[in-house]
């Protein structure tokens, strides 16, 4: 896509604003370890390729049991981000469920900041009870329409990386779209939210009146029916939004007011309290 014109309702600014949010094979790949940390020391936040040494001591706990995972074979070597979320206790949706398609919007340029932020992370990872939502709501998917799925947008995003957007943006009219890491993060560095949309059988995407993050209020949920009326949303848009919230309303879910592909497991208050971010 090369109109991505604002995506960032995403990031953490826009979930303050919205106050409830914004490969070569391991042969014997282990089960994601989650009996250990959730996020534990700080890691280097201005380059998170090569910061693994410094989080191998995590000592915080996840909350629930999640039980581990049998994981298909992998086949591509995982980077030194992927390794270090797993270490960390996060774990790859497509493990989880491989029936979900994953397409990270932060690996490509034509995103908002127009540049690849995802230099090193090309799998979709999430906090483990997000990661078991999200099964669930692919499964309730499947249940009403087999023929679809869920293709995820972006996950889990480690704050080095939202330290990367902020310096991209800083002094630039987006910069207001863009929360300073400083001051906290957003659902996506806690791993417990998601920005999704469904897909058919081939991967292609359907429709749902914008682009993922299309800044405006054509992406809002709310008012969407006055839309239609006026002729700016088809009916099949809704009905394709109205199903998307459906089955992840059925894993838990809710839908940020003002992105409609946005996800949030927990309110923002709930993630600080009882979760860390992603250093
Ligand atoms: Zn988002």
């Amino acid at each position: 896509m090369t109109k991505f014109v604002f995506p960032l309702l995403c990031l953490p600014l826009c979930a303050m604003l919205c106050s409830n949010h914004k490969e070569q094979s391991e042969p014997s790949a282990k089960p994601v370890e989650i009996s250990r940390g959730l996020v534990g020391k700080s890691a280097s936040t201005a380059d998170f390729s090569t910061s693994t040494a410094e989080i191998s001591g995590s000592t915080a706990d996840f909350l629930g049991t999640p039980s581990p995972v049998s994981a298909p074979a992998d086949t591509i070597a995982k980077t030194a981000t992927e390794q270090r979320m797993e270490r960390l206790g996060f774990v790859d949706i497509q493990r989880i469920d491989p029936s979900i398609q994953v397409s990270l919007m932060y690996t490509r340029a034509d995103n908002f900041t127009g540049r690849v932020l995802y230099t090193d992370l090309h799998r979709a990872y999430l906090h483990p009870e997000a990661a078991q939502a999200l099964k669930k709501a692919q499964a309730e998917l499947k249940r009403l329409r087999p023929d679809l799925s869920l293709k995820v947008y972006d996950a889990a995003r480690p704050m080095s990386v939202q330290q990367r957007m902020y310096n991209v943006v800083k002094g630039t009219s987006k910069s207001i779209y863009v929360s300073n890491p400083k001051n906290g993060g957003g659902l996506h560095n806690y791993g417990l939210a998601v920005d999704l949309t469904l897909c058919d059988a081939k991967g292609d995407t359907l429709h749902m009146g914008t682009v993922i993050d299309y800044l405006g209020k054509l992406a809002h949920v709310k008012g969407e029916q006055q839309r239609m009326a006026e002729g700016q949303l088809s009916q099949t848009a809704i009905s394709n939004r109205k199903l998307l919230r459906r089955v992840m309303a059925a894993g838990g879910f809710k839908v940020l007011s003002t992105e409609w592909w946005h996800f949030n497991l927990h309110t923002r208050a709930e993630a600080k309290a009882r979760y860390k971010v992603i250093p």
